[in-house]
């Protein structure tokens, strides 16, 4: 059976050129980066191009970046480190309703601990507006966070206008970028954020491994206390082989970037263009022009997105259903109520997103189980067309 893999914003496949490049730290180049002796220069040497690999990327300094454990690190890092280092300045934090749980549950834990934290809606497109982020400012606030780009919907969010805000205002200013990164050209000087978050396993890199860039001058709490590792910010002997994964990957993004993206949009778009000219009561959610661009969240009225999933399952498709994170319970998604979806028809969302290894030929057959799979749903669906929804 045909297998179209459609969920690249849950994970990526890790690439040929990265696995050879991890393998030799495994084996005979499995040296501490922190050991005086050669295998230990060795290991620092590829730890610091790593570290320049991903630095260029997002055109930061080397010594900007700092290599966590996972993406989820380095949002948790940026909000304790900030509330910490900052709780004498104030206790107010401005984030968003559409933000990853990663940002969302850190807020929430802090909200128990004598932080106020605000959540701005977004516009029914997905976009923040800034000036719902100026109005929320206090002279309690510490630190604003917004991410670059949403992982359901795909809306790439005006990070540079909102940082200019909170400069503005003399606020710390972080961005979860772990959709963004590679999918949307970043330069974290042009954007003016001070803090940004990145993941290796949604760029081709292997699971387990992320990123916190911090702008140089800037200094907030640590949050794993011990060794020197990290310039001293972040302790534990690094995954090495995993961080050279991520140097790789960033570099290939890095090469291949224009490339990625017209590639992805050409999919992207052909899908979305198919499926609601083809398949009746369908329509796109989030904004189509600042957006990810291998991103296709499309909801499909009077019946359930998890039934579409278990039967696209079946025909060797994967995709998911809101966020994936959500996928397993019957919570409606966050990011869809907060751009005011009904509750109905979240439950019939569907998320596509494409990447580097989909071909036409794989949009083709989704589009052929679909048609299928919709109909078959539809005729057993007691709601289908009675509550005019
Ligand atoms: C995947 C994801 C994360 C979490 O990254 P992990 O490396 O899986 O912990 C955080 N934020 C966004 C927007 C994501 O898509």
């Amino acid at each position: 059976m045909r297998q179209v893999y459609l969920d690249y914003s849950a994970t990526t496949p890790v690439k040929e050129e990265v696995l050879s490049a991890m393998l030799p730290y495994f084996t005979e180049k499995f040296g501490n980066p922190s050991s005086l002796y050669s295998q230990g220069l060795e290991a620092k040497a590829a730890l610091d191009q790593a570290r320049a690999q991903v630095a260029k990327l997002i055109h930061a300094d080397p010594k900007e970046i700092y290599f966590t454990g996972c993406g989820s690190e380095a949002d948790n890092w940026a909000v304790f480190g900030a509330a910490q280092a900052l709780k004498d300045k104030g206790n107010h934090i401005i984030t968003t309703r559409i933000e990853h749980h990663a940002m969302l549950h850190s807020c929430a834990f802090l909200e128990k601990n004598g932080y106020e934290v605000t959540y701005l809606d977004v516009q029914p497109d997905g976009l923040v507006d800034p000036a719902e982020l100026e109005k929320a400012i206090t002279d309690k606030t510490i630190l604003i966070s917004v991410m670059m780009v949403n992982n359901e919907v795909g809306t790439v969010e005006p990070i540079k206008e909102l940082a200019a805000i909170a400069k503005k205002h003399g606020i710390l200013f972080h961005t979860d970028a772990v959709q963004a990164l590679a999918n949307v050209p970043i330069d974290v000087k042009d954007l003016g954020v001070d803090l940004m978050s990145m993941s290796a396993h949604k760029i081709y890199g292997p699971k387990g491994v992320g990123a916190l860039y911090m702008r140089k001058g800037l200094r907030i709490a640590n949050y794993l206390h011990g060794g020197a590792q990290e310039m001293g910010r972040r302790a534990g002997t690094e995954n090495l082989a995993s961080i050279i994964g991520f140097g790789k990957a960033a570099e290939l993004a890095e090469a291949n970037m224009e490339k990625h993206i017209s590639h992805c949009k050409e999919l992207r778009d052909y899908l979305i263009e198919r499926v609601t000219s083809e398949i009746p009561d369908t329509f796109v959610n989030g904004t189509m022009e600042h957006r990810h661009p291998g991103n296709a969240n499309i909801t499909f009225k009077y019946i359930e997105g998890e039934s579409i999933l278990l039967l696209l399952d079946y025909k060797g498709i994967a995709v998911s259903t809101g966020s994936a994170c959500s996928s397993k319970s019957l919570e409606p998604s966050h990011v869809l109520t907060a751009l005011g979806v009904p509750v109905e028809m979240i439950h019939g969302t569907v998320r596509f997103t494409v990447g580097d290894f989909t071909t036409k030929e794989d949009i083709d057959y989704v589009i052929e189980s679909l048609k299928e799979i919709v109909a078959k749903l539809r005729a057993l669906s007691p709601v289908n067309g009675e509550k005019g929804w």
